[in-house]
């Protein structure tokens, strides 16, 4: 497909060099920069984040790019939708500045390996369930931080663990830059708006429900319940649901995403991952 370099006011680049130029230019370069990092296949929660970054930011600049470090599963990415066309219209639907939009090659020009030692975020959660996947995320947010400098970068709580992940990532390399974390964008009914959900057939779209209402359920009884009790009746509650096919729910501490036995922590968040069919879903809930 051919791509125009800019469409109405949105700019698109494909080259990192290219967009180095523009944004060093001299009526860009004394600019705030706030950075979007994304997969595509674009919803209202990506585009949360850009409003959310457009208040906060002179220049905001959005990536799309299918990180193939990050899947551990070959028939996710395979799967992963790829509606270029759409998510350019939505961008500028939406008035963002900048399409960042490089290739593999671009990305991943040189042949570096390296990991970052993340401690106890990667053997939890996500880490546990999705072997290499956050080494692949800092990765592609380490280029696009170093490429982009941008003061600000704006991430979802609906991957609450990769926010914990990019903090570890920005204090490590002692980043210049400010992590903003916006709140899950919901559909009406509860469902957390993900780039996944367009593989649900209206029946499992229904069954998906369950995850969003077993950490519903767990925040409205958080005060009466233990934690035992209430993680208890969660797994019971989504073990239950038609459709649904658990990999966890867990009540953890709110930065080291241990899993918690008591109420001591400070801050505590429910995470729960689920496949729904053969689509992957995750979600959470801040409880304290
Ligand atoms: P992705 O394209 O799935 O990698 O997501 C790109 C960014 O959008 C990440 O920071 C996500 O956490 C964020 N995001 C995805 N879904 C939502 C949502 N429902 N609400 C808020 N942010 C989201």
């Amino acid at each position: 497909m051919r791509l125009a370099s800019s469409t109405k006011n949105l700019k698109i680049f494909t080259k990192k060099k290219e967009l180095l130029h523009w944004l060093g230019s001299p009526e860009n370069k004394q600019k705030t920069v706030g950075l979007v990092p994304t997969m595509g296949a674009l919803h209202e929660g990506h585009l949360s984040l850009i409003h959310t970054a457009q208040k906060q930011s002179d220049i905001v600049v959005c990536s799309i790019f299918v990180n193939p470090k990050q899947f551990n599963d070959p028939a996710d990415l395979e799967r992963y939708p790829r509606p270029v066309e759409q998510d350019i219209e939505k961008l500028q639907a939406a008035e963002c500045d900048v399409l960042f939009m490089p290739g593999i090659d671009e990305m991943y020009a040189e042949n570096e390996e390296w990991q970052m030692d993340l401690g106890s975020l990667e053997n939890v959660l996500e880490g546990r369930s999705r072997p290499g996947h956050f080494q692949g995320v800092v990765h592609v947010v380490k280029k696009l931080f170093d490429l982009v400098g941008p003061q600000l970068a704006f991430f979802g709580q609906k991957d609450y663990q990769q926010v914990m992940v990019i903090k570890k990532l920005v204090k490590q390399f002692k980043m210049p830059v400010k992590l903003v974390i916006v709140p899950v964008l919901r559909e009406p009914d509860g469902l957390a708006m993900s780039s996944r959900n367009v593989h649900l057939s209206t029946e499992e779209r229904r069954q998906a429900l369950a995850l969003s209402k077993a950490l519903q359920l767990t925040k409205k009884h958080f005060n009466e319940r233990t934690i035992p009790r209430l993680k208890a009746e969660a797994h019971g509650f989504l073990n239950r649901s038609e459709g649904i096919k658990l990999d966890y729910f867990e009540i953890c501490d709110a930065e080291t995403l241990k899993p918690a036995v008591s109420k001591k922590n400070a801050g505590l968040v429910a995470l729960t991952a689920a496949y729904v069919g053969r689509t992957r879903l995750i979600d959470n809930i801040i409880l304290r």
